[in-house]
């Protein structure tokens, strides 16, 4: 579970963060396979310089989450809170 608002990360199901007292949600940790992986250039001032956006089909769906590396496309991924990296 992860708090949205302080980021408060717990292994225990909780309905309220005991740090700031907002509603959890459940921290996702998802496992997919890397259907593309495309290099973002332009990104606002005082972002991270430069990432890939990967398009990760997942148990659900297909889903776009951000790595600082490429991914090739057909590998295996794990994706913890909107982040992948390669397994
Ligand atoms: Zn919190």
């Amino acid at each position: 579970m992860k708090c949205a608002k302080c980021g408060f990360l717990t292994s225990w199901k909780r309905i309220r963060c005991p740090v700031c007292g907002s509603c959890m949600a459940e921290f996702h940790v998802n496992k997919g396979i890397v259907l593309e992986s495309w290099k973002l250039n332009v990104t606002p001032e005082g972002l991270e310089e430069s990432y890939y956006i990967n398009l990760v089909k997942v148990e659900n769906g297909k889903i776009l989450c951000k790595s600082k590396e490429h991914l090739t496309e057909g590998s295996s991924t794990i994706i913890e809170d909107n982040v992948c990296r390669s397994l």
